[in-house]
């Protein structure tokens, strides 16, 4: 197992490959290869998270943005505490289903640690994504949240 080994399964259907793409690293020139302890999150989240919406959805996608180094996180402008540093969260929209209604399915079905609804518009279906981090059943704080683009604020479906 080589975190360079971008063909390297996560889970049946998502690769390395789609954990580490990044626009941002592309166009700054960033090394987002993940350290190799890195891997088996990216696994957990993928299996306990991206294949269950996929499952659910029927249809396939690639995450938004999932494993981040830290100098891409700090390049997109997210704090030095964010999970996505440690393969813990992923950033997720599918298609046809709205963030809302993604967001609601999720809180209602699966297990995660945070839940977090970022830069929806009511009225604006397909607005914003779904941030989703999951770290281990025993470790999971499942904290439902919805940011507005500027404050956290708890959020019921
Ligand atoms: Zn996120």
């Amino acid at each position: 197992m080589s975190p360079h080994d971008l063909n390297l399964r996560l889970s049946r259907n998502f690769t390395l490959r789609e954990a580490v793409r990044s626009q941002t690293a592309s166009r700054l020139g960033i090394d987002n290869t993940p350290p190799l302890e890195v891997i088996p999150k990216l696994v957990r989240v993928a299996e306990h998270v991206l294949e269950p919406i996929r499952a659910h959805a029927g249809v396939g996608y690639s995450p938004n943005s999932f494993f981040r180094c830290l100098e891409l996180n700090r390049a997109i402008g997210s704090k030095d505490t964010s999970q996505h540093i440690k393969g813990e969260a992923v950033d997720v929209e599918v298609p046809g289903i709205s963030n809302f209604d993604l967001a609601n399915w999720v809180s209602q079905n699966l297990d995660f640690d945070q839940l977090i609804l970022e830069c929806y518009q009511p009225g604006d279906l397909h607005s914003g994504w779904v941030h989703i981090s999951y770290v281990s059943v025993a470790e999971n704080r499942r904290e439902i949240l919805h940011y507005n683009g500027k404050f956290y604020a708890r959020w019921l479906p």
